[in-house]
């Protein structure tokens, strides 16, 4: 069985992001970009499972600029088979959950994959969209948020944390299943896997080619930063505590 994961490069959850001056989005240029964190756990579900025996090969998919190579080279040098970079130059960051949904649902028919591993959201846009629209694209069973997942031939056992517990699905593969914090803890890529990664294949197919719409349908209006904290005092006494918070209309 071939598992396919999708991942974004996003920019890396240790950067402080900054909102541009005329509010159209947040500053790109020289930040550091890493590989999305949902969807590193969602690499190492899919390299687990081929070290388990039920899964052959891992392919590892991306859409967006060329730039978008490094993190399908991270993936190869944590142990993916091979990666597939649906490129489109201009404007990559205009593609949105739908078009990225539809461009994966083509890869999916064309190599026929008996289970796709996503991240639950990307950390930059959250849209928490591209698996679910996938799944329905293809009419295939979904699992969301996956923080445990068993396989044994053609069935599939998912748990996922709910609101006051777990929850246990059994899917029919093919499926698409997101991944949540707790599913595992990645593995770090080792020099000689970097360096082995860089021969690994890598095909690039031009968005323009795939015959896809993938003219954005959401306009965004405006990025804004979050208020700026206001320092916090210190108090001598609980007493001094009790009447401030009642002063704020915290004890009501
Ligand atoms: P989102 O719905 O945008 O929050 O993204 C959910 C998941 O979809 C991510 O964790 C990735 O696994 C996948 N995804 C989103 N955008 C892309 C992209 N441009 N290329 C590849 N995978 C993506």
């Amino acid at each position: 069985m071939k598992v396919l994961v999708a991942v974004k490069r996003v920019i890396d959850y240790n950067v402080k992001i900054r909102v541009k001056l005329d509010q159209t989005g947040v500053v790109n240029e020289h930040v550091k970009f890493s590989i999305n964190p949902f969807d590193e756990i969602a690499v190492e579900q899919a390299l687990r499972l081929r070290e388990a025996g039920v899964a052959e090969e891992v392919i590892v998919v991306s859409a967006g600029s060329l730039k978008s190579q490094e993190t399908l080279r991270y993936a190869l040098a944590l142990g993916a088979d091979r990666a597939i970079l649906l490129e489109q130059e201009e404007d990559s960051e205009s593609l949105q959950p739908l078009a990225v949904a539809k461009l994966l649902q083509q890869v999916a028919e064309q190599e026929q994959p008996g289970l796709i591993l996503l991240g639950k959201q990307a950390i930059d846009d959250d849209s928490n969209q591209v698996g679910q629209m996938l799944a329905a694209l293809l009419d295939w069973p979904q699992g969301c948020f996956a923080s445990d997942l068993q396989l044994q031939d053609s069935s599939l056992q998912l748990t996922r944390e709910i609101d006051g517990g777990l929850e246990t699905l059994a899917l029919d593969l093919p499926a698409v299943v997101t991944a949540d914090l707790r599913l595992n803890r990645p593995r770090f890529a080792k020099l000689p896997d970097i360096m082995k990664a860089k021969k690994k294949p890598l095909q690039v197919i031009e968005i323009a080619q795939t015959g896809i719409d993938v003219t954005p349908h959401l306009k965004r209006l405006r990025v804004q930063a979050p208020p700026p904290r206001p320092p916090g005092v210190m108090l001598s006494s609980v007493d001094e505590l009790l009447a401030k918070l009642g002063e704020e209309g915290v004890l009501q």
